[in-house]
């Protein structure tokens, strides 16, 4: 989409004049130099996924300029970003940090306060610290894509895998932080970093895990990356999906090279879905299934080609059942229903066998069919997804924002169990209110022994101010629908956090006032990140900032 002019002159931070707002920037480009500390007062542009802006949410739900930061500073270190902390304070300025900000769905680049300024920490600070090939493991800056930490370990040809996401060019550090996921073993982001990290809101630097023990000499300690908890209360998990401090170095661990084989089973009918979800929890739990598979509607199949809505149907309603079954019967997968993609590790014999056991149990429902990578076309979606379960980013998964002209999108990501009764819920919630509010629907199941993370991607079309209110009651609706049954979503896009957290409200919000009594200890100006998963520092509570 094209920019626009601008409506409105710089959006400066709350309860502060443009004359105040000047001085203080002026004071912070003294430290950081003059380039390094730009005005957010150009048109904006939306640009794409590889040229995404920092100046708003590219993907915008409400009006484009709404969600705006004041201004974009660019630390070069660690010692930058203290002193940036250091002058928010000083000028009671809201910051907002980010990692690359690729966070699409869940709100890009903006900060949740307009006016904010965006520390935006992967410009300058990019670097592959460490990678260390007998520990398996790296140590990173927030600047640093999978993309990047792919090619570095493909460049010193170490027998190592490392874990991405759908999309590649993300922020390594920034999709943990966010608490993401990939489909190797290693799946789970945070669940496999060790070791952080973080300039605290007062400006102090602090090292989690092992770190907090310095090692000989000077030297990193070096068990950094090896022990995750150390000693004393485990205090990583507060600096993820929070507003308590500013991760500059994060340490990961990476996967050994090992065999892989994906392949691809579909399901005929709709009504499948109970009984595949029972099938995959043994398999899950005994770690059949070794990484996180996917189980997909089918209507994906026709999303995952690339080609547009208006390729497969010609109204703007939702494609009914049928047109999609129509579709579906031409492409590889056929006339079915849901789709589950998996990849089996290890080497060939254990492959073989873990295969039987898999086909042995999804063939107990009628009609499932098995598929390897060579029964299918080279476009087939599937090699794209072989590549993302062992380790090697990729860009395919940009297909989907070719659906409706100006596409964007909003996940909305509800934790069910992995049993048939409460995945059938939340699906049926889902069915029914995609429908109410005229969407198509795409749901993936991103499984585990215990849980799934049911994501669906609400597709709209940003230029379209109705469909943006429909998608955005659409989420509401959503997430009010499923917390009454007690689910609940794992991560949302900023505008809804404070709904999303005000559901996880056991005990009169106990959680809620934990959370706020470290953020008045930690930031006792609301200096960082004010609102951000719905927690507000004490200077913002109670003056309608909730939403
Ligand atoms: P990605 O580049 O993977 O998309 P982002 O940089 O957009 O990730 O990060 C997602 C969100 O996580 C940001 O909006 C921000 O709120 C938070 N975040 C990212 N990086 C950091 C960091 N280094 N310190 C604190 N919070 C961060």
């Amino acid at each position: 989409p094209e920019s626009v002019p601008r409506r409105h002159d710089v959006r400066l931070p709350p309860d502060t004049t443009r004359d105040a707002f000047d001085k203080a920037i002026t004071a912070l480009r003294k430290d950081l130099g003059v380039e390094h500390v730009v005005l957010n007062d150009k048109p904006l542009v939306d640009g794409w996924y590889l040229e995404h802006p920092n100046t708003h949410d590219a993907f915008h739900v409400v009006d484009q300029e709404d969600l705006v930061c004041s201004a974009m500073a660019y630390p070069a270190t660690t010692a930058e970003v203290q002193t940036i902390v250091r002058w928010a304070n000083t000028y009671a300025i809201p910051i907002y940090p980010i990692s690359m900000g690729r966070n699409v769905g869940y709100g890009g680049t903006a900060p949740r306060v307009p006016g904010s300024v965006v520390i935006d920490l992967g410009k300058r600070m990019n670097r592959i610290l460490n990678i260390d090939g007998e520990n398996a493991s790296c140590v990173v800056e927030p600047g640093v894509s999978y993309f990047a930490l792919y090619e570095e370990i493909q460049r010193r040809s170490l027998p190592l895998w490392i874990d991405c996401p759908d999309l590649g060019g993300g922020s390594v550090l920034g999709n943990a932080v966010d608490r993401g996921v990939g489909y190797t073993p290693m799946g789970d982001h945070f669940a496999n970093h060790c070791g952080m990290e973080i300039v605290l809101p007062n400006g102090e630097l602090l090292r989690t895990g092992m770190g907090a023990l310095p090692g000989k000499d000077g030297a990193d300690n070096p068990t950094w990356q090896s022990f995750q908890p150390a000693y004393g209360p485990y205090s990583d998990g507060i600096f993820s999906q929070s507003n308590f401090g500013i991760v500059c170095q994060m340490g990961f661990w990476l996967m050994r090279e090992t065999g892989h084989q994906a392949y691809m089973i579909t399901f005929p009918r709709d009504e499948d879905f109970p009984q595949i979800v029972e099938a995959i929890r043994p398999l899950a739990q005994n770690r059949i299934l070794g990484n996180i598979p996917q189980l997909r509607h089918v209507a994906q199949e026709l999303n995952v080609t690339g080609l547009p809505k208006s390729h497969w149907y010609a109204g703007t309603a939702p494609i009914p059942r049928d047109v999609i079954r129509k579709h579906a019967s031409q492409l590889p997968c056929g006339d079915c229903s849901w789709v589950f993609y998996g990849t089996q590790y290890g080497d060939i014999t254990s492959i073989k066998s873990q295969l039987d056991i898999i086909q042995d149990a999804f063939s107990k429902i009628e009609g499932a069919k098995f598929f390897l990578p060579k029964d299918l076309p080279d476009d087939h979606y599937i090699h794209s997804r072989a590549l993302v379960c062992s380790g090697v980013p990729v860009l395919r998964e940009l297909d989907w924002l070719n659906w409706v002209p100006n596409c964007a999108h909003l996940f909305f990501s509800p934790i069910t169990p992995t049993r048939a009764a409460d995945a059938q819920i939340v699906h049926d919630i889902n069915v029914r209110l995609h429908k109410k509010y005229s969407f198509d629907l795409f749901p993936t199941l991103c499984v585990a022994g215990r849980e799934m993370h049911y994501i669906t991607n609400i597709l709209y079309d940003r230029s379209n101010d109705d469909e943006k209110r429909r998608a955005a009651a659409l989420m509401r609706e959503l997430i009010a629908t499923c917390a009454k049954e007690g689910y609940g979503e794992y991560r949302t896009h900023i505008l809804f956090a404070d709904q999303v957290a005000g559901t996880y409200n056991w005990n009169n919000n106990a959680l809620m006032r934990f959370n706020e009594t470290i953020k008045d200890a930690l930031d006792p100006n609301g200096i960082l990140a004010p609102g951000r998963n719905g927690i507000w520092p004490k200077k913002y509570r109670g003056k309608g900032w909730q939403i």
